[in-house]
């Protein structure tokens, strides 16, 4: 099963087959996966530090911990000085790229702050590359963004199937709206990165599968895939998920994903670890290639819970640091300070003659 080549025609059915793979099955997968990133981006595994500058949120998705209507949230919004200092620790520890994650707002005052620290790590720091995740936004505001100097854009789609997306969101909320902010991020020149919840409620192995096929379809450059985690002050709690499971079908979305998309960068997340004490370990060793450091202060992370039993809350930027450097050196994967490691799948889209051609994109910027 694990040798079958792509070609333009792949069967669903090879994918749904490669999602539940287990045993040996799930080994070669993994192996496979593991191969192609080798040979195609190479061992080098590349860091993004994650800020999680501010928990509060216009949204109220059915998932999510820091929901605008979790009344039980302090929310916090990090001044400018603690972000550069958040920034300066990334350089210090060698980190080619900081991820400025947040909830959701769209006010002026909100995406003009954005923008304006942008402009000054841009400044400050300008070997370290800018990577946003703070939602959905007008275009004009992505490009307020662009040209400040964010060069990536991270908005998972968090489900490619329009029905499915209405389970898992508020009534105002619309996939057709989070796919115009895909275009748009990618018409300006961001290189994007999207992905989804992987054992979502209601979720089904075609959905997934069609998940990895809409990546392919817009072209993303990026890819962050965790497990759900049920959060106990959010409508679509459940006491029990059965965690083996749902690490095994993020780790075979992983690495389908990798051998569908072999030249993207993704990410080995922090959810997985929430799931396993070597989550991380288990996402590089599937064919991920990158991972997100924590470098938010310690003392808003628990303010900053998306799920429960979020791991790293209780230890400091430094110590996230070692552990993660450890992690790779032990899995003998080459941890690679002080590059961007910028997506071989975006540097391939912007000097190849096929920029944009088909793939659901509008050609209008
Ligand atoms: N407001 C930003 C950041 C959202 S948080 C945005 O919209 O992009 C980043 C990601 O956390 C979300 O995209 C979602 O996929 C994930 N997430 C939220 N709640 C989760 C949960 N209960 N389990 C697993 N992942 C979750």
């Amino acid at each position: 099963m694990v040798n079958e080549t792509f070609t333009s025609n792949i069967s669903k059915s090879w994918m749904r087959e490669a999602l539940t793979a287990r045993g040996d099955e799930q080994r070669k997968l993994h192996q496979r996966a593991a191969d192609i990133r080798d040979k195609t981006v190479s061992r080098a595994v590349y860091f993004r530090g994650l800020i999680e500058f501010s928990n509060k949120c216009i949204n109220d998705c059915l998932y999510c911990g820091i929901r605008k209507s979790n009344n039980a949230v302090k929310r916090y919004m990090m001044d400018k000085e603690e972000i550069l200092d958040a920034v300066e620790f990334c350089e210090r520890a060698g980190y080619g790229s900081v991820v400025l994650q947040s909830g959701e707002q769209k006010n002026k005052k909100f995406t003009g702050l954005i923008s304006s620290i942008v402009g000054d790590i841009k400044k400050k720091f300008p070997k370290i590359s800018i990577t946003l995740c703070v939602g959905e936004q007008e275009k004009s505001v992505y490009q307020e963004f662009f040209d400040s100097g964010a060069e990536r854009y991270l908005l998972r789609i968090e489900t490619s199937n329009a029905e499915h997306y209405k389970k898992l969101h508020p009534k105002e909320m619309s996939f057709s709206e989070r796919y115009r902010c895909l275009n748009d991020l990618k018409n300006i020149g961001f290189q994007v990165g999207t992905g989804v919840m992987v054992n979502a409620p209601s979720q089904t192995l075609d959905m997934l599968a069609e998940d990895i096929l809409f990546f392919r379809e817009i072209d993303a450059d990026m890819i962050g895939m965790g497990p759900y985690i049920p959060h106990s002050k959010t409508p679509l709690y459940i006491t029990i998920i059965n965690k083996t499971e749902s690490l095994n079908l993020t780790l075979n979305m992983i690495a389908l994903t990798r051998i569908m998309m072999p030249d993207v960068n993704i990410a080995a997340t922090t959810a997985l670890q929430a799931l396993h004490p070597k989550g991380r370990e288990l996402g590089l060793l599937s064919g991920a290639n990158v991972i997100m450091p924590l470098v938010t202060p310690i003392h808003y992370r628990n303010n900053y819970v998306l799920y429960d039993d979020k791991p790293c809350r209780n230890e400091s930027s430094l110590q996230c640091a070692n552990c993660v450097t450890e992690r790779i050196y032990a899995i003998d994967l080459v941890p690679k300070h002080r590059v961007t490691g910028d997506s071989l799948h975006y540097i391939n889209r912007i000097t190849s003659h096929h920029v944009n051609e088909g793939k659901g994109v509008d050609n209008d910027s």
